[in-house]
């Protein structure tokens, strides 16, 4: 029998029981991880090095978790939040963590990966990776935030963000990773639905109006945009030109938009939008290049790091004015425009259609005509093309989501052989194993870089420089 299981039969473990441990290691999903009498048992809101008192929440059979009722000694490493909601909201994991403890953890995450999925060693990787890119001023980073409407217990009309894995809504209004100007935003709506007699959305009776606030904010422009998505239309918010006055006297305000859902449906936005002041859009620079972004758009939400890494990106790519270049999983042509500032050609590749309107307008916006987009799967668009053309590109970069390349377009990659492979990447273990495939194959690994997209939570962000070699 597993030793473990019997030193939880002879342990005798039970729910609600509270037991003192150290934290010792810490999850990629934002866990402490101690031990009782040897068994493991994983806390949020830890962090290593902290002696706590907690209450086991589920016990399996070789492991628990537990809840923090008592911090006795502090790690050194901890601070106290700046947000006071920090430990009941889902957003951000790691605020009770020093911002430089952060960034080692995120890249040793990185690291971890690589050697122990990829097959790389230590020593070599250590090398190979530059000193993490994290933020000067941690806070108020994001862009972009989604507020959901309801209401408290007591039946007061709140707006926050969702508790971890619940719905139910932890009131604040003043987030301390969003744009500052966010909290008199939703203030002013939360004042106007007050006084207006407007109603929050109820999910459970799929009823009342108001369901989110979503804003958005050009940090290099000042320009702001506000969207109510609604169980309903415009038509619905009475007096809505006192909304409309109140949100006009904040300094930026470019675009207040209805987005109208009613499908029962975690879904924030629908997709019919009204555009009930201003434009149907605001506008926004990363470096050089400018994009447009309405309430539907997918655009990167720290903007300043953004540009650090498709900086990190573009140098990685090392283009001399040449080159033809792919950029696979692309969303709006983002990373695809940077490149396309400095190489002959671009082709960009991005499943989802209205993406690629959006990165062919930017395209327009900038004057970029050597920027070609497609709509499809990298996985079958790049193989046809290569088929078709038979032409070898000089780079391809790839961003994929978190599960990583498809094998089929690794595979493709590998018979196109371009010199550089650059990859960005959202999660490490997915990034370790296409690496390993095409490292094993016909390229090395020449440089690694974390850049830290989202302070205070769990996300790691990394970009690597393959090059390809005679093997
Ligand atoms: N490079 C972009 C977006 C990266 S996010 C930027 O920096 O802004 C990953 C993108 O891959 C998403 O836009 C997603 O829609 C797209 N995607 C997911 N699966 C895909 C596939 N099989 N082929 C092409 N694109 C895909």
């Amino acid at each position: 029998m597993n030793e473990k299981v019997k030193s939880e039969k002879n342990l005798n473990l039970k729910k609600n029981q509270e037991v003192s441990l150290t934290i010792e290691d810490f999850t990629k999903e934002g866990e402490g991880l101690g031990k009782y009498q040897g068994f493991p048992l994983f806390v949020k809101d830890t962090v290593i090095g902290d002696e706590v008192k907690v209450s086991i929440t589920k016990l399996k059979k070789n492991y628990g978790y537990a809840r923090l009722v008592e911090i006795i000694k502090s790690s050194e490493d901890r601070v106290t939040p700046l947000c006071p909601v920090a430990r009941q909201c889902g957003g951000c994991k790691l605020q009770q963590i020093s911002y430089d403890k952060q960034l080692h953890f995120k890249k040793g995450l990185v690291e971890g990966c690589l050697t122990r999925i990829g097959g790389f060693e230590k020593e070599d990787i250590e090398q190979k990776m530059e000193p993490v890119y994290g933020m000067e001023e941690p806070w108020h980073y994001r862009n972009k935030a989604q507020f959901p409407v309801g209401y408290d217990k007591e039946g007061n009309l709140v707006a926050g963000f969702y508790a971890g894995r619940t719905h139910s809504i932890v009131a604040n209004t003043d987030c301390a990773i969003q744009a500052k100007v966010t909290h008199p935003i939703v203030e002013k709506v939360l004042a106007y639905m007050r006084e207006n007699k407007i109603s929050a959305y109820d999910e459970k009776n799929h009823s009342g109006l108001i369901r989110h606030i979503l804003t958005r904010v050009g940090f290099t422009t000042g320009e702001i945009m506000v969207c109510l998505i609604m169980n309903g239309t415009a038509k619905q918010l009475k007096n809505i030109n006192k909304l409309v006055d109140k949100l006009k006297e904040i300094e930026g305000m470019t675009s207040i938009i209805v987005n109208t859902n009613t499908d029962k449906t975690n879904k924030i936005l629908g997709l019919h939008c009204e555009t009930v002041w201003g434009q149907d859009y605001i506008e926004d620079y990363i470096g050089d290049i400018k994009y447009q972004i309405g309430p539907l758009s997918f655009y990167q939400v720290n903007p300043q790091q953004t540009k650090v890494l498709y900086s990190k990106a573009l140098e990685y790519a090392d283009l001399k004015g040449q080159e033809l270049v792919w950029d696979l999983y692309c969303g709006i042509g983002t990373i695809s425009l940077f490149l396309a500032q400095k190489a002959k050609q671009v082709y960009g590749v991005e499943i989802i259609k209205e993406a690629i309107d959006d990165a062919r307008r930017n395209a327009t916006l900038n004057h970029m005509d050597n920027v070609e987009f497609f709509v499809g799967k990298a996985e079958e668009i790049v193989p046809a093309q290569y088929e078709k053309t038979g032409i070898h590109p000089d780079v391809i970069v790839v961003d994929p989501p978190r599960k990583g390349c498809d094998a089929a377009l690794l595979n493709t990659m590998l018979d196109m052989a371009p010199e550089r492979i650059v990859y960005v990447s959202c999660d490490p273990a997915t990034l370790a194993r296409d690496l390993k495939i095409l490292c094993e194959e016909k390229y090395t690994l020449e440089k690694v870089a974390v850049v830290d997209q989202f302070s205070h939570s769990v996300h790691v962000e990394s970009v690597c420089a393959l090059k390809r070699v005679d093997k």
